[in-house]
């Protein structure tokens, strides 16, 4: 059922699910605002107001971001042309690194554009075929360099630097890119607000761009 609320200055339109849940939760789905609700929970403003700022502040981020990447192009590519780029930008940087990998996958992920596993497994997301190559070449920098440090820390960020010192640019790139293949090519774009255990601590399921 679609319905309207008013947080702050915005209009906001929301749907409610419900489901055999154990606690309501708030989700972003596609920019869309959905309410997960147990089936006999009752108190729908409540869940609103609990969760009025992170709402507040996710919708503008969303809106923004939606505005900012319209002037962004997605790449055509097909699945084997993408592939064989992706593999040929892996070798080079393995090469350069001195580096190895496992195996690489493909796969349509919901929450990131690629990954890399302690067994050296490298995941990648194949809606990233729809980005420039630039940005398909640091993204396969960033996980590989994730074999060398795991973390996102000092140590890692430095060995990035290395080459790319503007990652931080690269990284905002790549999250108006992830906005707009979420509105223009999946379906699948989720942020999620939910209770983590039965302190009701609310957690955000943040998307990650790794
Ligand atoms: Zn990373």
């Amino acid at each position: 059922m679609q319905k309207k609320t008013k947080i702050y200055d915005m209009d906001i339109d929301y749907t409610v699910d419900r489901r055999p849940v154990k606690y309501p939760r708030v989700e972003f789905r596609t920019g869309h605002l959905h309410l997960i609700l147990p089936k006999n929970y009752k108190n729908e403003s409540k869940i609103i107001d609990t969760h009025k700022d992170w709402i507040y502040k996710k919708h503008k981020e969303i809106l923004h971001s939606l505005n900012k990447s319209k002037d962004k192009q997605l790449v055509k590519r097909t699945p084997e042309e993408f592939k064989t780029l992706v593999n040929k930008i892996l070798k080079k940087n393995l090469t350069e690194l001195n580096l190895k990998v496992n195996k690489i996958y493909f796969k349509q992920m919901t929450s990131k554009w690629a990954s890399c596993s302690s067994s050296k497994n490298l995941m990648v997301n194949s809606l990233l075929q729809h980005l420039p190559k630039f940005l398909i070449e640091y993204v396969i920098h960033h996980e590989t360099l994730h074999l060398i440090e795991r973390k996102h820390n000092e140590h890692y960020w430095k060995l990035v630097s290395k080459k790319y010192k503007d990652h931080q640019r690269k990284e905002k790139e790549l999250f108006l890119y992830w906005f707009l293949v979420q509105d223009k090519i999946s379906n699948t774009f989720l942020l999620q607000k939910k209770p983590r255990n039965c302190l009701q601590t609310p957690v955000m399921r943040k998307y990650s761009v790794f």
